[in-house]
């Protein structure tokens, strides 16, 4: 075999894989008129080279987010370098259909993208190739995982019962206000809360009704949060809540206004409507708290004395 057939073989070969071959492979000028367009890019897209070859890139796919290309392509073209797009920037950059049926949580083909500079023979960089890689599946496992990831977080700082934070995780959401509070001098106040005599509506009417109280409870207590308020079962009939930029008095008048609707409301269970009244201790921020167990145990203190003095009441420690 002489060497040119040898080689008019190759560039055959070459060319059939090019066709072939699992991967999108488009070559533009520099005006971004196509020059090639592979098997890949006519089965995914439905255009087929001989339609598309001579034509712009940006009129046959106004879809394309053409501003932002653009910029990347003429930095390729400028700076001779190779430039990368993944997926995680932004999903894809062709949008075509996701057939895979084991993907079949995608609608798309999620995508990653290299900008290749091509050169004529004189070193003058004329031509741009775009690489297209379909990495639906990565890209998908990576997403679920991400999610489950973000559910087990999520779970594991809800308290089961009634989702709200669980004790450490409000435990870590007062410890955060109380660093504002150093750092800022931020007001905050804290705020115990205790169901009174709940061991009479547990032998009553039995744990059930109990754990349906307390669900209640938690209910009627996020309802009346703030956005950027924290509040947690800190134990079994025991609730805290962290209310940011708030003063005693202020917490005062939401502690008030809880207290009065879980009063006024009645609980539903097994044909009986329970009644109950709440407790609470508020501790505001001063200079004599120096760490967040000394801001807690105020409000426990304060919670302790709202019992003593006959319960259903709100209390400011002082
Ligand atoms: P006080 O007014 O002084 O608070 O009286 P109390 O009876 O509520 O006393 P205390 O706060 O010590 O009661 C806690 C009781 O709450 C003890 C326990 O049986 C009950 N309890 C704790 N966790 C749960 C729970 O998850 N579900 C139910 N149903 N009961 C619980
Ligand atoms: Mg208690
Ligand atoms: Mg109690």
């Amino acid at each position: 075999m002489s060497n040119d057939q040898s080689a008019m073989n190759e560039l055959h070969w070459l060319i059939d894989m090019v066709q072939t071959i699992e991967v999108g492979l488009v070559v533009l000028d520099r005006d971004y008129n196509i020059q090639l367009w592979n098997g890949f890019m006519e089965n995914h897209s439905g255009v087929s080279p001989n339609s598309i070859k001579g034509k712009n890139l940006f009129e046959q796919f106004p879809d394309l987010q053409a501003d932002w290309l653009k910029k990347k392509m003429e930095s390729v073209f400028v700076l001779k370098n190779r430039t990368f797009i993944s997926w995680e920037q932004r999903p894809y950059v062709f949008k075509f259909k996701n057939y895979r049926p084991v993907t079949g949580r995608a609608d798309f083909m999620y995508q990653n993208i290299t900008l290749l500079p091509l050169a004529s023979l004189t070193g003058q960089i004329t031509h741009i190739s775009i690489i297209v890689y379909d990495v639906t599946d990565i890209a998908v496992n990576k997403l679920q995982l991400k999610s489950a990831n973000e559910q087990l977080e999520q779970l594991s700082q809800t308290d089961g019962l009634t989702q709200l934070h669980n004790r450490r995780h409000w435990q870590d959401c007062m410890e955060k206000e109380f660093d504002r509070y150093s750092r800022y001098g931020d007001a905050a106040s804290l705020v115990m809360i205790d169901i009174d005599n709940f061991k009479l509506i547990n032998d009553k009417y039995g744990h059930p009704a109990g754990d349906k109280v307390i669900q209640h409870i938690a209910y009627l207590l996020k309802q009346a949060l703030r956005e950027t308020d924290c509040a947690g079962r800190y134990g079994g009939e025991e609730f805290g809540v962290v209310l940011s930029k708030t003063t005693a008095e202020d917490a005062l008048n939401f502690t008030e206004r809880l207290r009065k609707r879980i009063e006024e409301s009645e609980i539903a269970f097994e044909n009986r409507l329970i009644k109950v009244t709440i407790s609470i201790g508020i501790n505001d921020l001063d200079s004599e708290i120096d760490n967040s167990s000394t801001w807690l145990s105020g409000a426990d203190k304060a919670l302790y004395l709202a019992k003593q003095q006959g319960r259903n009441q709100s209390i400011i420690n002082k």
